[in-house]
């Protein structure tokens, strides 16, 4: 493809995208074929000449599209959002044209730097300590997701729990992890992947009022395994859990780890950047004091899309112990000088894309007003979804839902258990059918619940009080 035949083609590729954001929501946004069905169109053999980019777009629009359950879409309303936003995609877009890969800071030094820069900002945009600072004892780094973020973070805690035995001579030990019933599925996988196991994952009690870890259980765990001769090595604390979004005490877990020189972890995947608003600064209460490593995604609430997890750490050195490693073909004066960052050291994989600029685009384009306004607005949207529950005598609301995801479910009076969870995942399933709204759930003490969480840049009140007022009707119907 020569650059006159990319301009051309790029510009019809723009184009694209501009109309798919200007009628995504002529879309279902769950989308209904059924498995396999997307592979059936397409071609079983790959082809043996080259064809016009044209015919790309011809199945994109015809075969793909179909297949595409639409994230942006004003109604998507599962799991947490991915949004994307225009300054985000055109930042990712330049990324991939200059095609760095970024294992060094030799290998393209801006790769690095601006990466630096990003990190560093976002401590200051979401007012976390200043020991997570590059230019302090810590550091940042761009992840794919708060999963490798994870196990990172576990491998720096086992590095630094073991005084390095762990990375020389593999688990000799039991070293234990802690976390809650809410915690993200990824720390149990950490735990599998870093060979720590899975029957060394202690789960905590939750507060049933709350749903937030205990702390108090937490340190009779902690206190248990170590009569029992293991080692306490990591807690993972969630600032807005998976399921409900509920807040573990940061404060009380961190004085328990202290206590036991245990590692903490924060996972704050979602709702982390809240905190770019000072009315939800009370999120990171806890972390200055107590949290070694902390991660938040802004490819889930801040406007960047996938992927784009930062991970801090208070002291970046058992991290960087834990995974350096400088075979011949990668030594070069820069990485010896010991004057520049080789973010290589502080992720799983050896090479890594220039993510940094598609989050400088979305802090740039939009500025730390025009993101308080987006968790603002979304936030708002959802309180007010939540009134409307709360107001309706059909309907039972969970409390507290600081943030913009709503957890409820019709009352279904007179029904056993059983009965009603079956009732709340087929209203669900009709509701996800209608194509004008997506919904997920969860299970709060056996009992299903339906999350609506509001994120995508598109969604406007008309959307929420729509999705309302469909809920409504099925949930009557279901009722019925
Ligand atoms: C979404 C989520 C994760 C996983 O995020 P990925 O970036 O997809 O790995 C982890 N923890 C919490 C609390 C989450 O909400």
């Amino acid at each position: 493809m020569t650059p006159e035949e990319f301009r051309r083609l790029g510009k019809q590729v723009v184009d694209w995208i501009a109309d798919y954001y200007a009628g995504i929501e002529e879309h279902p946004v769950r989308s209904a074929v059924r498995p396999g069905e997307v592979r059936e169109k397409l071609p079983a053999r790959p082809p043996e000449h080259g064809e016009p980019f044209e015919a790309v777009l011809r199945d994109l629009d015809q075969v793909l599209l179909p297949g595409v359950t639409h994230w942006q879409h004003p109604g998507f309303f599962a799991y947490f959002p991915a949004n994307a936003s225009g300054p985000a995609v055109l930042g990712d877009l330049l990324s991939s044209g200059l095609g760095v890969q970024g294992m060094l800071w030799a290998t393209s030094p801006a790769c690095t730097e601006l990466e630096t820069l990003v990190v560093d900002w976002l401590v200051e945009l979401l007012g976390l300590p200043e020991r997570f600072r590059t230019d302090s004892t810590g550091g940042g780094v761009v992840q794919d997701s708060a999963s490798s973020a994870a196990l990172v973070a576990l491998l720096a805690a086992l590095q630094r729990a073991s005084d390095g035995q762990v990375a020389e001579s593999g688990i000799t030990r039991r070293y234990t992890v802690y976390v809650s019933e809410h915690t993200h599925s990824s720390l149990q996988r950490a735990a599998r992947m870093a060979g720590v196991g899975a029957a060394n994952v202690r789960v905590v009690e939750d507060d049933p009022r709350t749903l937030a870890m205990d702390p108090a259980h937490l340190a009779e765990l902690i206190a248990e395994d170590v009569a029992a001769g293991a080692v306490p090595t990591m807690v993972c604390a969630t600032i807005g859990t998976t399921s409900t979004t509920a807040v573990d005490p940061v404060p009380e877990i961190g004085r328990v780890c202290r206590q036991h020189r245990v590692w903490l972890h924060v996972d704050a995947a979602y709702a982390g950047v809240a905190a770019v608003c000072p009315e939800f600064r009370w999120i990171n209460d806890g972390v200055a004091d107590h949290a070694d490593s902390y991660c938040t995604n802004p490819h889930k609430w801040l406007l960047t899309n996938f992927d784009c997890s930062v991970l801090w750490m208070a002291d970046r050195a058992p991290l960087i112990n834990a995974l350096s490693i400088l075979p011949e073909y990668l030594r070069n004066p820069a990485t010896l000088s010991g004057a520049v960052i080789d973010y290589r050291d502080w992720q799983v994989p050896l090479g890594r894309r220039f993510r940094s600029l598609k989050l400088w685009s979305v802090l740039r384009w939009y500025g730390a007003s025009g993101l308080r306004e987006h968790i603002r607005t979304t936030v708002g949207l959802a309180q007010e979804f939540a009134a409307l529950v709360r107001d309706d005598p059909e309907f039972e609301l969970l409390e507290p839902h600081p943030f913009s995801l709503v957890c409820f479910r019709p009352r279904f009076p007179g029904l056993p258990v059983e009965e009603a969870n079956r009732r709340t995942l087929q209203l669900l399933e009709t509701l996800n059918d209608s194509g004008e709204l997506y919904l997920s759930h969860t299970k709060v003490d056996g009992r299903v619940l339906l999350r609506l969480a509001v994120g995508s840049p598109q969604t406007e009140r008309r959307h929420v009080l729509a999705a309302w007022e469909r809920i409504r009707r099925e949930a009557i119907a279901a009722g019925q």
